[in-house]
């Protein structure tokens, strides 16, 4: 398929410019068993990982068609959605004792020495499927465990690969945001799974704070990591492969499922505009498929938040009250996600509560 292979290469080459564009200004971390304590790469050595990278990519140009296939052992829990980057598509429901809290989407990345997996799931039950499935494609250590932000559903799994000692990674709020609400979390995602699926679940505070956009190396192939400002939490991470243009979004973007709101409904459509404006090849939400097309994915989510804020402060300005928008807003919406019942009225209260005083 020489029109293809023309094409990734043409992608890959774009990448690695993008890539070595956009490390002029990023601090790295490069390989350790503990990546915190190490002091960040000189440009030199920055550039000599460009280098290898622009190799692998029109190397990875050569292997993606049979790359793009779903690893066979691998293939019931996460799917190849690019040469070396797995997918795992969550439930769209309520954590359950038959789901064991499996309702957010995650994914690993596989380098050429190590592997960086992005999210848990909402128990250890299912931090141990994660962990077989990324033994099903490689036996390569996992060095990062990143958590896109704090909530439950999210995290809950990491104690599933705290024995292969990762460096568990987040954004800089992260661990403040997680310490504060463990506890609740854990009765109320216990009470939801039963005590047997919940078995062997805590909290793993993470060990690297990520405080800026900041490179990871996994042996020939580096990501990077981009905290974001408040949206649907304080602590957003994404998670970008320069090699295949795969970005991990965490809930930034839902699909299917209804939005949540935890951070700012303002700060979030403002980071949409802004990540909608850098291209992906495929992007990974929260909650939905395990990968979609960008900018194209956003549209439904940036729509629905549009609409419960110019609704609200329709109300705002004619004084009403947080009862009247929870019961009217955003009705309109109801058809076009799941579980809008369950959460539709707490993300309406939660941007009342911050619009009131804008
Ligand atoms: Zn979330």
């Amino acid at each position: 398929m020489p029109a293809r292979h023309g094409r990734l290469r043409r992608v890959a080459r774009r990448q690695a410019r993008a890539y070595i564009k956009a490390t002029k200004n990023r601090s790295v971390i490069m390989r350790s068993p503990l990546p915190d304590a190490l002091p960040p790469l000189d440009r030199r050595s920055v550039l000599r990982g460009v280098q290898a990278l622009a190799v692998l990519s029109l190397g990875l140009a050569r292997q993606a068609v049979a790359a793009e296939e779903p690893a066979s052992a691998a293939a019931a829990y996460a799917i190849g959605i690019a040469p070396g980057v797995y997918a795992h598509k969550g439930h769209v429901a309520l954590p359950s004792p038959e789901n064991l809290g499996d309702m957010s989407n995650n994914g690993f990345i596989i380098g050429r020495e190590a592997v960086a997996l992005i999210d848990t799931g909402g128990s250890a039950k299912v931090g141990a499927e994660i962990y077989k499935a990324v033994r099903a494609a490689t036996a390569l250590p996992i060095r990062y465990v990143i958590n896109t932000h704090m909530h439950p559903d999210h995290v809950l799994g990491n104690a599933a690969f705290e024995a292969d000692q990762p460096a568990f990674v987040g954004h800089h709020k992260l661990g403040r945001g997680l310490a504060a609400r463990a506890d609740r979390y854990v009765a109320a995602n216990r009470d939801l799974i039963g005590e047997a699926g919940f078995e062997g679940t805590k909290i793993i505070l993470p060990t690297v704070a990520i405080a800026e956009p900041t490179t990871l190396d996994l042996g020939g192939r580096a990501i990077v990591l981009e905290p974001q400002k408040t949206a649907h939490t304080d602590n957003d991470l994404i998670v970008r492969d320069p090699e295949t243009g795969t970005v991990f979004l965490g809930d930034l973007l839902f699909s299917e499922h209804v939005p949540t709101l935890d951070g700012s409904i303002r700060g979030w459509l403002s980071v949409l505009d802004t990540l909608s404006q850098q291209p992906a090849a495929r992007v990974v939400p929260g909650h939905g498929p395990a990968s979609m097309a960008w900018p194209d994915a956003a549209k439904p989510l940036k729509h629905y938040l549009e609409v419960v804020a110019s609704e609200i402060r329709a109300i705002l300005k004619r004084n009403g009250t947080i009862e009247e928008a929870t019961a009217t807003v955003g009705l309109s919406e109801k058809s076009a996600w799941h579980l809008f019942e369950d959460y539709h009225a707490r993300t309406v209260s939660a941007a009342f509560a911050e619009l009131e005083w804008e």
